[in-house]
């Protein structure tokens, strides 16, 4: 079994349809979308959604009747969390248990609370593992490894799990990127692609994962393409892929299809030939 992740250095930078794009040209994969943040995977692979586990983290305080009003979880509460009316909002909330320690009625009480829901999708292209999470959580690594373990137990030996991981440098990439055999950075040639692609490199190299890039939309800014191209052979990070702009994606994207499969212009050549050097 082998894994293979994608990841970029912030959100927009074409991620998830190059991903999409292997997807619908490569058999035998068994997919995970670990993007938990912002998951659009599953717009374009139609998941027909076959098993659901509860994702519960974090314990958070619930109220009870007991409340006399005397506002010292308010005042001990580090993260504002708490408003005049003793009302916790749950998304403020970091879980640090101080309101419940203070308490001198007893009044809070510390509970498990679930967050979101991970699921099991059957597509056309393979077995998939995403996850939702609930309005106003965010992502942590425990969520996005909890996806991973599932895509692996799902996976038989001859199987590449191929994950569509978290844009950034936070916990959420890192929980993708720690155990995998191949990391696949997707940057774009702009002022901020280069300067995130310098962190996420850093990032990689910090993880020992065999990293390589593949620049999108690299016919937008040929001087900037020719820039990453210096910086990835400075950081002996080998360049894959250089794949062209189309306003095809979008229209894939609206067709709600891969967009090897909504076309097969050159756009799609490129993601094919990508696609052979990382797989091997
Ligand atoms: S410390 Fe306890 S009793 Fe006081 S306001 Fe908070 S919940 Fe209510
Ligand atoms: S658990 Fe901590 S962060 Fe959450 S409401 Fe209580 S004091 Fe504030």
């Amino acid at each position: 079994m082998k894994k293979i992740t994608i990841i970029s250095g912030k959100g927009g930078t074409g991620k998830t349809t190059i991903t999409a794009g292997f997807a619908a040209i490569e058999k035998n994969l068994i997919l995970a979308d670990c993007d938990v943040d912002s998951p659009n995977l599953q717009i374009l692979l139609n998941p027909e959604i076959k098993e659901t586990k509860n994702y519960i983290e974090l314990l958070k305080p619930t109220k009870t009747n007991k409340c006399t009003k005397c506002g010292k979880c308010r005042e001990i509460c580090n993260f504002n969390a708490i408003n005049t009316e003793i009302e916790i909002n749950q998304s403020k909330c970091e879980g640090c248990a101080a309101c419940e320690y203070i308490c001198p009625e007893n009044a809070i009480k510390m509970k498990n609370k679930q967050i979101g829901t991970i699921y099991k999708s059957k597509t056309k292209y393979g077995p998939f593992i995403h996850a939702k999470l609930k309005p106003g959580e965010e992502a942590s690594g425990k969520i996005v490894t909890q996806v991973q373990q599932w895509a692996q137990k799902t996976a038989n030996k001859n199987n590449t799990i191929l994950i569509d991981g978290s844009p950034g440098i936070g916990c959420p990439v890192i929980a993708s990127i720690k155990s995998t055999d191949k990391t696949l950075i997707v940057t774009e040639p702009t002022v901020s692609g280069i300067h995130d692609l310098k962190r996420i490199i850093e990032l990689t190299k910090h993880f020992q994962t065999k990293t390589q890039v593949c620049i999108n939309k690299h016919d937008l800014n040929p001087k900037n393409t020719k820039k990453i191209t210096e910086i990835c052979k400075t950081q002996k990070t080998p360049v894959i892929g250089k794949i062209p702009y189309t306003q095809l994606t979008t229209k894939a994207m609206i067709n709600k299809q891969p967009i090897t499969e909504y076309t097969d212009t050159e756009i799609t050549k490129k993601i094919k030939k990508t696609w052979k050097k990382l797989k091997n």
